[in-house]
């Protein structure tokens, strides 16, 4: 599996570098992302590993765009294990990149964390508040109280000077209109974030809260209900000029996540750590992805192989669907330029008839520099993925992919 090492080495590229931290003080109902339960010994060994791996992919920070640590709950890490961690992103010098986020929870948010965060040059935190009222907390199985939210309100207040995201979640059991006004409200004045995650609240399968609902423990809203709650939740942050630019995410005026603006225009991006992803180019293959274990002992002690991955080629047929699939999240869409690089063909002219039918229903546009759905659009998108699906599997020309990434914006200033 040698090709690992030349992806990045041989043939330099720009990429986004997402780091999992496998860690949570108590695992929330609702959730599917891979944790387990915060271990200080395992922490260290764990954060071991990651500093290897970070190495072994990355001589020089010089290619990195975006750093994004995420989990799992960074901020539950002891200080000096999270330092330690931060020591070693900051030891490659990534001074091209222009964002670097670390995902925190008010519960293990400390005075030290966010000072760490500072000194070593972070420009972002992304705080998970999901909701501000205890009761829907329990619903959620979250370990965070309002008082916890009420602290590290004030803590940010002090001590961060840095852009900062909320996530809130919508459609909780429970949740009435009021109670999202009030959850709003609160963030937008205690936090003062650039920008928002408003999430609506999907049940994943093998969760407690999926088999909570089964049990009719609680009642999921209506569809009808979720809907008008998370737009009320739409008109109240565009009223305060947190505008959406994809279908979760709010933001002001340039405040946009980097980061995940290069997943949803399927930049390359490497995923360090237990259960993280990577999609990058290969060494024979255009696109290829790799998968972590979602298994912390695996993980451990396959790092003399790789760490356990398992790589898949990505072919042209699926890579196109992920292109579309993702870029369509985004208001302003897909890039024609960079599609047209990408597959050296417009996207009206590898789904012709497709294309032509969402124009015709206005579910579809274009302009000079882009591929768009209509709001009425990206409200079907489900539906909409599910006939280009079949569009693409159904075309009998080739689709080729001519060149991957080719594409990038630019460097960026963290302040080295
Ligand atoms: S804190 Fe976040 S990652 Fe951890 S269990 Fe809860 S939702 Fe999942």
């Amino acid at each position: 599996m040698e090709f690992h090492k030349s992806l990045i080495h041989n043939s330099p590229y720009p990429v986004a570098l997402y780091i999992h931290i496998p860690f949570c003080v108590k695992k929330c109902f609702y959730c599917d992302f891979y944790s387990v339960r915060y271990s200080r010994d395992l922490a260290q060994i764990i954060i071991e590993e990651i500093l290897k791996e970070l190495h072994f992919f990355f001589h020089t920070g010089k290619h990195i765009r975006t750093i994004y640590i995420g989990g799992g709950t960074p901020s539950c890490l002891d200080p000096d294990i999270f330092e330690k961690l931060l020591k070693g992103i900051v030891s490659l010098n990534p001074a091209s990149a222009r964002e670097w986020t670390v995902e925190a929870n008010p519960e293990s948010l400390g005075r030290e964390f966010i000072l760490l965060c500072r000194r070593y040059y972070v420009t972002r935190l992304s705080i998970g508040i999901q909701s501000t009222e205890d009761s829907l907390l329990k619903v959620l199985g979250r370990k965070t109280t309002f008082s916890d939210i009420e602290r590290s309100a004030e803590l940010l207040n002090q001590y961060w000077d840095g852009e900062l995201n909320v996530d809130l979640i919508t459609g909780i059991p429970g949740q009435s209109q009021k109670i999202m006004q009030r959850d709003i409200d609160f963030c937008l004045k205690a936090f003062h974030p650039g920008h928002i995650s408003l999430y609506s609240l999907t049940i994943e399968e093998g969760t407690e809260l999926g088999k909570q609902i089964r049990e009719k423990r609680f009642i999921l809203p209506s569809p009808e209900t979720g809907e008008s709650l998370w737009f009320e939740g739409y008109r109240i942050l565009e009223s305060n000029k947190l505008f959406n630019y994809e279908i979760s995410n709010f933001s002001k005026r340039g405040k946009e996540s980097l980061h995940n603006i290069r997943y949803w225009r399927l930049n390359p991006y490497i995923g360090i750590g237990p259960g993280a992803v990577s999609t990058l180019p290969g060494e024979k293959e255009p696109v290829i992805r790799m998968t972590h274990p979602e298994d912390i002992e695996l993980y451990i002690k396959s790092s003399d192989n790789f760490w356990g991955m398992t790589y898949e080629t990505i072919d042209a047929k699926t890579f196109l669907f992920e292109t579309c699939m993702m870029g369509f999240r985004l208001k302003k869409g897909i890039q024609k330029q960079e599609f047209m690089t990408r597959f050296g063909l417009s996207l009206p002219a590898l789904v012709p008839v497709l294309w032509e039918k969402w124009e015709k229903n206005g579910w579809a546009n274009q302009d000079q520099s882009t591929y768009r759905l209509s709001k009425k659009g990206r409200l079907m998108l489900n539906t909409l993925l599910a006939e280009l699906s079949e569009a693409i599997k159904n075309r009998r020309e080739k689709v080729m992919i001519i060149q991957w990434p080719g594409y990038d914006e630019g460097a960026g200033h963290i302040i080295f």
